[in-house]
């Protein structure tokens, strides 16, 4: 039923119950790829009907996210829009009249059971080891008004006595959809419960509010979790006994976001387990002050964050794993969106860091570096520009973020305090004092252009007249200069430190082993 006349129109529709999920944002993610490849709008709409678990500052929290990935509503509460409010706490009315018409249509109920009373009936039937459900086989023989003479119903009402408002789910249909992750799928109407759409504080349910405001706001394609999926019958139904399936929006239910180890939904826990975030920005809890980690205080780029959410669930058809938000806009679509569950994998989600480090303009890694030095108190005049910039060249490949760059190359700015012992105790013999003296006294002293291809040369003919091998003699001369045994390229790096501080650090080497 593909809409072909009406303008795409996607929401992406959290509720402000806490810090986003990546799973959510994935999620966000998806629904403004799609409207932006068929040049439709991309709405943000708040779904704060449950007000027991409205939390302080997830609204701005969610806002705040999206901008820092770059998912950009066209409507929302704080841009606006045609079909503003987009809050549904300011949006009550719409629910209302709704419910109203299912009711008037003979498609949902009053119903007047206290809370008490159900409860009494799930634990009754649990202990008959079935599971209670309000649905068809039951509704008649309980306190509604399906059963209930009209005129109690009406009294009741006009007494203001808590109730809900039900959907009359037929009993003994098949309802079928076209998903397009899962393409048709069907239901029997028989496990499908008789939704509470209002509830007794007047709020709408999920149930009814998202599918009202999915009707008013005129949303061509629902974008949401798998967890839904269960309810989408549900809402298949109230479209019809609304007449609006020619209103009704593709559904699109995304696989699960899974633990690194493959099944179970990804959790926070899993996340402090193994020391990844699971929320895009940090976040402070408000009652506990806990604080939960965010991607983006981890020093992660938005770029490298979303090219790595978008290929949780979605491949491009190649090999092609790199994508800025344009690329993944043009090659987007819900042909390639898996139907199983993607497991997170935290080194990969490291390495797109890294992928997108190299890809930075080399003179803001230099900007950074320099701002990490002058913390760390390395800081000198010797280290201008053009050394930062050489500096940030050879740290970049070594580090998965720009905040490593400093610590990881701390020997491009302060001399070396000790010397890795497994190299010397591997490497090191006595007579190779002689062959480091003559480098740094005579070979290195008489390079006139200390360049890395000079200094390279001239270092491996002296290895070869001293009859030593560059396998061994080379990891000692990164040994002296940097005190490690591993690190940036050699000669490179011996060339941006210069002549003086080389030679100066070879001496000081062999007087300290
Ligand atoms: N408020 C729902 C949630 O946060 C939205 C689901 C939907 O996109 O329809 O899960």
């Amino acid at each position: 039923m593909e809409k072909v006349n009406r303008r795409i129109r996607t929401r992406f529709a959290p509720s402000p119950t806490g810090p986003l999920h990546i799973g959510g944002v994935r999620t966000a993610l998806y629904s403004f790829l799609f409207a932006k490849k068929h040049g439709g709008n991309f709405i943000l709409r708040i779904e704060d009907t449950d007000r027991n678990r409205f939390v302080p500052g997830a609204e701005e929290y969610i806002v705040e996210s999206l901008n820092w990935c770059g998912i950009m509503p066209d409507e929302s509460i704080i841009k606006g829009g045609f079909f503003a409010p987009y809050r549904q706490s300011e949006r009550k009315e719409i629910y209302q009249r709704y419910a109203e018409q299912l009711i008037a249509d003979g498609h949902a109920y009053y119903a007047f059971d206290t809370a008490e009373e159900l409860e009494a009936l799930r634990m009754k039937t649990e202990r008959e080891k079935r599971v209670f459900s309000y649905d068809a086989s039951v509704r008649m023989n309980l306190r509604n008004s399906l059963c209930l003479p009209p005129a109690e119903t009406e009294k009741m009402l006009k007494e203001n006595v808590p109730h809900v408002i039900r959907l009359k789910v037929p009993a003994g249909e098949t309802i079928t959809f076209t998903d397009l992750v899962r393409g048709e799928v069907s239901f029997n109407s028989d496990l499908v419960d008789d939704k509470v759409l209002i509830k007794s504080d007047g709020m709408p349910t999920y149930h009814l509010a998202h599918l009202a405001d999915d009707i008013e706001m005129q949303i061509t394609h629902a974008i949401r979790g798998e967890e839904w999926l269960p309810s989408a019958p549900a809402h298949i139904l109230i479209y019809r006994f609304l007449n609006k399936e020619n209103e009704m929006p593709q559904y699109a239910h995304l696989p699960l976001l899974l633990k690194p180890e493959g099944n179970g939904k990804l959790s926070k826990r899993d996340g402090d387990r193994l020391g990844f975030p699971v929320f895009p920005l940090q976040w402070k809890d408000p009652k506990s002050g806990e604080i939960s980690m965010g991607y983006r205080e981890q020093g992660y780029y938005p770029e490298a964050f979303i090219n790595m959410l978008a290929l949780l669930g979605w491949n491009p058809g190649t090999d092609q794993e790199i994508f800025t938000m344009e690329d993944l806009i043009r090659h987007f679509s819900f042909e390639h969106v898996h139907k199983s569950g993607a497991r997170f994998d935290p080194e990969k989600a490291k390495w797109f860091n890294a992928q997108w480090l190299h890809r930075k303009p080399v003179n803001e890694l230099a900007a950074s570096l320099k701002n990490q030095v002058e913390k760390q108190g390395w800081f000198n005049a010797a280290f201008d520009e053009r050394y930062f910039l050489k500096a940030a060249e050879l740290l970049r490949p070594r580090v998965y973020f720009d905040h490593e760059m400093a610590e990881s190359g701390k020997y491009l700015f302060c001399k070396p305090t000790g010397y890795d012992e497994k190299v010397i105790t591997k490497k090191w013999r006595e007579p190779l004092r002689s062959f480091f003296q003559v480098l740094a006294d005579e070979t290195l002293a008489n390079i006139e252009s200390f360049t890395a291809e000079q200094v390279e040369q001239t270092f491996k003919s002296l290895a070869e007249k001293h009859q030593q091998k560059t396998g061994d003699v080379m990891p000692l001369l990164r040994v002296f200069i940097t005190g490690a045994g591993s690190g940036v390229d050699l000669f490179p790096m011996l060339e941006l430190l210069g002549k003086t501080e080389v030679i100066e650090r070879i001496r000081t080497a062999i007087i300290k082993i």
